[in-house]
């Protein structure tokens, strides 16, 4: 018995060193199957088209500046290890926790072309005449701390990430966790992980690590199988299994996807990659292996190839492009309130008097080194806004001057956090 184990698990080993696979197109052969999933793909893609027009075409709304319709997207995520017992010790907990948290600074980086290894880029690019730069979409993914669903047991001020059973018994769809970017870590044979392409998070859908292509650094004692350690997934120490499983939740295609001679419409759909059908693996040196189109080469650092972690670091500006239509198209689905400090700064700052006649005085109960202050009427349009930096008065009178009768809101934003007060002016 023991024989056969140790050789399921030699083979298993080398099929982790060999190659990178992703299980995008699996899958999405299940969601087509599956004629509810099916319409939800429709529909979706529908609406990514219309956005991806709207960006392509530049068509806002007059007045709309295109800065404003790329505010810093803000993403909930929700980190789940359902192979982890609920009883495991806190300091594994504490440990995978720190994980995720490092998984999503890496994440953030490479969104936002903030890599350290992108610098790779400008030795290199001189190959790559139809990729005009590195691409980057201004987004922030942060693991989610408030307002968790209900029945989760998990408090405010707590990360999102659960452990054993917290999370949808085995499958992929939880509605617990719905509106929120779930990534599930845990052990899947040979495949480093997989993602429905695009993700629709109103639905549940999650985002699937296996646990050795998770995060990157040596991982936590006591973890089976565990995160990348060692030699044996050199390939895959980085965390970049993620970012591309999540360049297929926001409707990217393999760079590898084939050739074709309409590049809005075949292969990836992305102009400004070069063609291809054929993944590469390893570490390729850069413009060495020739593309569909004659001259040029393949973009062998794109994350959405199958080379490994160290040796991919970048999206064009078409896949950012892409994804940011996605991003639009779903915006809605995220939770609001997962992210909020709301309940906490509800008891931690106090307007009076309210109702008032334009002046008012916030207290906060602990000091906040800094914070704005903005008071909109019922339509949007501000009508008072400051900053204020202050080290040892906790409270700040505010004086509205010629403000009509009416109900008004305030945004009171600190290093804590952002919360809504309605105020009454009689
Ligand atoms: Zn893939």
């Amino acid at each position: 018995m023991k024989k056969i184990i140790l050789s399921f698990f030699l083979l298993t080993s080398v099929a982790i060193n060999a190659q990178r696979t992703c299980g995008v197109e699996e899958i999405m052969q299940k969601i087509m199957a599956d004629p509810i999933q099916r319409e939800i793909y429709l529909k979706g893609q529908e609406k990514f088209e219309k956005e991806l027009e709207k960006l392509n075409n530049r068509v806002y709304r007059s007045g709309e500046s295109i800065e404003n319709v790329n505010a810093t997207a803000r993403i909930p995520m929700a980190f789940h290890f359902p192979s982890v017992s609920t009883t495991a010790s806190n300091t594994l907990k504490d440990c995978l926790r720190a994980l995720a948290q490092n998984q999503v600074n890496s994440l953030n980086a490479d969104y936002n072309a903030t890599n350290a290894d992108i610098s790779n880029w400008s030795s290199v690019s001189s190959f790559y005449p139809i990729v005009p730069s590195v691409g980057s979409i201004d987004v922030e993914f942060v693991i989610a701390t408030q307002n968790h669903p209900a029945g989760t047991g998990l408090s405010n001020g707590i990360p999102a990430v659960t452990f054993g059973t917290e999370f949808l018994n085995g499958s992929d769809v939880d509605l617990t966790w719905s509106r929120y970017m779930n990534v599930v870590v845990r052990p899947e044979g040979g495949i480093l992980g997989y993602s429905p392409k695009p993700g629709f998070p109103s639905s549940g859908m999650t985002v699937v690590l296996n646990t050795w292509a998770f995060g990157s650094g040596n991982g936590c004692a006591g973890y089976v199988p565990g995160v990348p350690q060692g030699s044996q997934q050199t390939g895959i120490n980085k965390g970049r299994t993620l970012t591309h499983e999540l360049g297929h939740f926001f409707n990217l295609d393999h760079t590898f996807d084939g050739c074709g001679t309409n590049c809005n419409a075949s292969g990836d759909k992305v102009c400004d990659t070069p063609a291809s059908n054929q993944e590469q693996y390893g570490c390729p040196s850069p413009g060495s292996i020739n593309g569909c189109v004659s001259g040029q080469k393949v973009l062998t650092m794109n994350y959405m190839d199958y080379t490994d972690d160290a040796c991919m670091y970048m999206f064009t500006p078409g896949q950012a492009t892409r994804m940011l239509a996605q991003y639009n198209s779903i915006k809605n689905q995220f939770s609001t309130t997962a992210l909020s400090n709301e309940t906490f700064l509800e008891n931690q700052f106090s307007i009076y008097p309210n109702p008032n006649k334009g002046s008012f005085t916030i207290e906060f109960k602990e000091l906040a080194n800094s914070f704005s202050v903005e008071v909109y009427d019922i339509t949007g349009k501000t009508i008072y806004e400051n900053n204020y930096n202050q080290s040892a008065n906790p409270s700040q009178m505010i004086n509205l001057d010629n403000v009509n009768r009416g109900i008004y809101f305030i945004n009171v934003k600190s290093d804590k956090g952002l919360v809504t007060k309605k105020l009454v002016i009689q």
